[in-house]
């Protein structure tokens, strides 16, 4: 097939979204192309009845239907973001010809998550995953957060760096390794800045960095290590909303959410609960 005319050009800074999009939009090629396969058979298929006035037309039709599933096909591929695709992989393969990785890449899959990608993306859009921390909290105090929760936490992997202000919380939750990653701006003269990720690039990690960026108390330093605690510690694996362990896309509760309840001293108290993504408020 001949290579199209177009000046696509190639962006060497793919991010995370852009590869899902290009994986699905190569996906959805390959589901056309699949679709080609029986063409053939499909056209000669009337020559299997016994001859009749119909037979004509309906190889007719068969090779027009053929002849339009063909161009809608090379017109697909020869457009400009298959091929800016194309070029985009050629340019990085040259600068790195080992493609050994690529066999871990599923082939599949690419075209639920990248709508899965865009639905959240629409629920939490303005939700920053760096948000401003309280401004008053001195360092001593930031401090004493952290040595409290550590101190309330002392079975998970815990490693801090910069007095306190780069945490890295490691364990495992239901078969998976998590390793959360929390940055507490240093600087005196403005507002602090908090920065939290589950560290990966699977479904689950990018989930619960959604579910974390998205959550209430967006400045609070002890409402968001109690978070990520949580995803060992919470009472009940199931949903808290819907009451189920799987959601229809078979994701486990992989959100967090503190509800008040009043204790019998009267003083307000966080029970920690389980949410799906798409149970979220
Ligand atoms: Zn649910």
């Amino acid at each position: 097939m001949a290579v199209a005319d177009v000046s696509a050009e190639p962006d060497a800074s793919y991010d995370e979204a852009q590869n899902i999009s290009a994986l699905a939009h190569l996906e959805r090629l390959q589901a056309q192309l699949n679709g080609l396969r029986p063409t053939v058979s499909r056209v000669v298929t009337p020559f299997y009845s016994p001859p009749s006035p119909a037979l004509f037309h309906e190889f007719k039709a068969g090779l027009y239907a053929a002849q339009a599933e063909i161009k809608s096909f090379r017109n697909n591929f020869l457009a400009q973001e298959t091929q800016a695709i194309l070029e985009h992989a050629r340019q990085r393969e040259s600068e790195d010809g080992d493609l050994s990785k690529c066999g871990e890449v599923s082939h599949y899959g690419w075209i639920e998550r990248e709508k899965r990608e865009k639905e959240n993306a629409k629920k939490t859009k303005g939700a920053e995953t760096v948000e401003q921390c309280e401004a008053a909290l001195t360092d001593e105090e930031v401090d004493k957060i952290v040595r409290e929760w550590r101190a309330r936490n002392l079975k998970l992997g815990f490693e801090a760096k910069e007095r306190s202000r780069d945490l890295t919380i490691i364990f495992v939750a239901y078969g998976y390794r998590l390793r959360f990653h929390v940055v507490v701006s240093q600087d005196a003269n403005e507002p602090r800045k908090l920065q939290a990720a589950c560290m990966g690039t699977t479904d689950v990690d990018l989930t619960i960095t959604r579910c974390i960026a998205s959550r209430p108390n967006v400045n609070d330093l002890k409402y968001l290590l109690d978070m990520i605690a949580a995803y060992k510690n919470v009472k009940s694996a199931d949903c808290a909303k819907c009451g189920k362990v799987y959601d229809t896309d078979l994701y486990r509760p992989w959100a967090r959410r503190g509800k008040h309840i009043d204790a019998v001293d009267e003083k307000a108290e966080i029970v920690w609960q389980a949410l799906h993504e798409s149970c979220l408020d």
